[in-house]
């Protein structure tokens, strides 16, 4: 059975190697000339088993209005006049309440586990390098107030099987001794030591590369244009796209998986289909670390400032903020210095801040986080998108998951997958 995966990123590069594991001969189209240049980018590098909250929690409708008109805000919702852009908030909304984040939370602690079990036993077998690290992460507190919820959260996740110490501002430093710098306004940190951090545009090239030498082919710089049905009308007959030549084609296999990231919604909103997917913004800076000494190694997440950091070779990652704001890809100056100030004053002298490099991509969120993986309406036609804040840390997992579920097996994972 032929199967093309429609995306080039995380989701749509794992999703083609676990196929074609399973036996499946597999296709792969993006639009362009090579794997993971659009939001599987530059992300923050995490593996982040110990972060299954999503954003949408009790907390944050009365956070998003503190931070209302402040440029800086972590979560910053710009209004448009795009109907998909308020349906999509309003429903974020929902997913606020505390049983649905509760549910949300727990779903997505069983496939993260489940994903970075999958992402270790892949790297093992075989060999990649990406610039992983598997030292943890630690997650920093700069409010007392934050830092008293600590131990709650840590048996939380205990509850979900995931480990994670409430660690006092000395034994954060012990962890990570770069936190030199900061220990005055330290509270504490909480500590998952099985957390780790690698660079994702590494991995899905790393991975590409694989599976073009075990035989499935790759159409770069194809822009698909539409999805085509065919006279049942409950299934994909082929797929539109404009060749790197100009020429419109149709190419056609028996089943296929979407993993656009935001453009998903876009195209098969065309055959009815609605998907609760909406970009959320976020940016990032890649800076050469220029005195080692005092780039951190362990990846860190700051949870006062929503920003994460991760040590990829001679390289320091830092990312954060989420903006509700359309289509719009540009790197605002404003955004990118909040980053940059936040960098050189929690590691003053670690990086080359004139060499960074700036980044923004757009983040297929779902309103609770929750990505989209299982059968779609259409017989043929499979997901495995919207994967939000936790792209990385869920590919491999949502990948088996979903090759799993098209070779008629139920996952071993409690996660609420597409049903037909
Ligand atoms: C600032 C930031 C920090 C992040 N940090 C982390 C982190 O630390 N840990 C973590 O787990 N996750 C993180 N994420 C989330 C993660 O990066 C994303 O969830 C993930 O990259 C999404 O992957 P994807 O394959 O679904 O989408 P994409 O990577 O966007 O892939 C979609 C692909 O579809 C292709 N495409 C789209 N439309 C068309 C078309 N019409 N024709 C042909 N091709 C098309 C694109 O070219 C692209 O290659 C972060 C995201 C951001 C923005």
């Amino acid at each position: 059975m032929h199967v093309m995966v429609l995306g080039a990123g995380l989701s749509g590069v794992t999703t083609a190697w676990y196929l074609q594991e399973a036996g499946f001969r597999v296709s792969l189209v993006d639009r362009q000339p090579e794997a993971a240049r659009e939001t599987s980018f530059a992300n923050g590098g995490q593996i982040s088993v110990s972060h299954p909250e999503p954003w949408a929690n009790p907390g944050a409708p009365w956070q998003i209005l503190r931070w209302l008109g402040r440029d800086d805000a972590p979560l910053k919702f710009r209004p448009t006049r795009d109907p998909a852009q308020w349906l999509w908030g309003v429903r974020f909304l929902l997913e606020c309440l505390p049983a649905r984040a509760h549910r949300n939370t727990r779903a997505v602690a069983a496939l993260a586990t489940w994903s970075g079990r999958q992402l270790r036993e892949l790297r093992a077998r075989l060999g990649l390098e990406y610039d992983q690290l598997e030292r943890g992460i630690l997650h920093l507190f700069h409010s007392r107030s934050e830092f008293l919820r600590a131990p709650e959260r840590a048996r939380t996740l205990a509850s979900f099987g995931i480990q994670a110490r409430v660690c006092s501002a000395d034994e954060c430093l012990a962890i990570e001794p770069a936190l030199g710098a900061q220990r005055a306004t330290l509270a504490g940190g909480l500590y998952a030591p099985d957390d780790e951090s690698g660079d994702a545009f590494r991995f899905t090239q790393a991975l590409a590369t694989r599976l073009a030498t075990q035989g499935a082919t790759l159409h770069w710089k194809h822009e698909i244009l539409g999805l085509r049905t065919g006279s049942a009308d409950d299934e994909i007959a082929g797929i539109d796209v404009r060749t790197p030549g100009g020429e419109i084609e149709t190419l056609r296999a028996d089943a296929y998986v979407l993993c656009l990231g935001s453009y998903g919604p876009r195209l098969v909103a065309a055959l009815g289909e609605r998907l609760p997917i909406y970009p959320v913004k976020g940016y990032s800076i890649t800076a050469p670390v220029v005195d080692a000494a005092r780039a951190p190694m362990v990846s860190l997440t700051d949870e006062s400032r929503r920003i994460v950091c991760s040590r990829l070779g001679n390289r320091l990652r830092i990312a954060g903020t989420a903006e509700l704001n359309g289509f719009d890809t540009e790197v605002r100056p404003e955004r990118i210095a909040g980053i940059l100030e936040w960098a050189q004053s929690r590691f003053p002298g670690a990086i080359d801040a004139a060499r960074a490099e700036h980044w923004a991509g757009l983040r297929p969120a779902t309103p609770g986080n929750i990505p989209l993986i299982g059968r779609s309406r259409r017989a043929n036609l499979w997901l495995n998108t919207g994967h939000g804040t936790l792209g990385w840390t869920l590919s491999c997992g949502s990948a088996a998951a979903l090759a799993e579920l098209m070779c008629g097996r139920r996952p071993p994972v409690a996660f609420p997958f597409l049903a037909a």
